[in-house]
């Protein structure tokens, strides 16, 4: 638990669900006010809310699409008139769908990026305008993931949107840093979540998966959220620009494990 988190106020996109519901949990127990961001599943947000709430924070639950502009400013607004100002901001909404990429039509492409990219950056946008109005030097966090920089054949719009957020988060990290504000990403490996419960509930799938991990084994979200909690807080102070990749080694070249390349 990190003292100087208690009572700041965050904002987790995507948090009805999966790693942004574990960050946004986290939060609550850091005793954080935290905004819960959900697109459709208003049902999963109110329990991400109670538990919130059941762990000390405060919490409400508002609905936005991140891929609208409109959308983005009105859940930055809800975290000033709700919670009194921002502090912490968590891009962590995110999508995928498996296509060949010579098959991949303009639509399907468009659709990731919009919410992967776009989103995250005016998510970033609007946290640093707000940021930089009200004197707040906070802390972006933006969720990126082991395929911004490790290729993915079938997901070329995914793995494109991620390798842009790295980018991103290093342009704006220079960008801010004299303003005190940091941003940061982190890059998941394989984590269970609903994002690919479907393909982790094949075993043949799921021990291929394990293979690609140096450490063995599929994380869970709150492995995520503790990366969260520790670049969110003053811990890190010094930390700007940078992905943490919380992986279990998968970024280590692990067919080169048994050093015989
Ligand atoms: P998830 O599907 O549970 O979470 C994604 C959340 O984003 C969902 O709650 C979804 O409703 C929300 N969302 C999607 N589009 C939205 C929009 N336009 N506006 C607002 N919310 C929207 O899956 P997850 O694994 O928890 O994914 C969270 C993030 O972690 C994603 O960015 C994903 O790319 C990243 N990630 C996940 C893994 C993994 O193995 N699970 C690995 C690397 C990176």
């Amino acid at each position: 638990m990190y003292e100087h988190l208690k009572e700041k106020v965050a904002i987790v996109t995507g948090s009805a669900s999966g790693i942004g519901e574990s960050v946004a949990v986290r939060f609550g127990q850091e005793k954080m006010k935290v905004v819960v961001n959900y697109r459709s599943k208003q049902e999963d947000a109110s329990k991400v809310v109670k538990k919130i709430q059941e762990h000390g924070g405060e919490a409400i639950a508002i609905q936005a699409d991140i891929s609208k502009e409109e959308d983005v400013k009105r859940l930055v607004e809800a975290a000033h008139t709700s919670f009194g100002t921002l502090d912490v901001m968590v891009n962590n909404a995110g999508i995928q769908s498996e296509v060949s990429s010579h098959e991949m039509s303009l639509d399907e492409w468009n659709k990731v990026i919009s919410v992967n990219l776009s989103g995250t950056f005016l998510c970033c946008r609007e946290a640093i305008s707000y940021m930089l109005k009200h004197g707040v030097k906070g802390s972006i966090i933006n969720m990126s993931s082991v395929h911004d920089i490790i290729p993915w054949p079938h997901f070329v719009h995914y793995a494109s949107s991620k390798g842009g957020i790295k980018m991103m988060t290093e342009t704006l990290a220079l960008e801010y840093a004299p303003k005190g504000i940091r941003v940061n990403a982190i890059g998941p490996g394989a984590i269970n979540t609903p994002i690919n419960a479907e393909k982790f509930s094949d075993p043949g799938v799921k021990a291929g998966v394990e293979k690609l991990i140096p450490m063995g084994y599929i994380a869970e979200a709150e492995e995520i959220a503790s990366v969260a909690a520790w670049l969110a807080s003053n811990e890190s102070k010094y930390v700007t620009g940078i992905t943490l990749y919380a992986d279990g080694g998968m970024t280590l070249y692990p067919s080169f494990q048994a050093g015989k390349g």
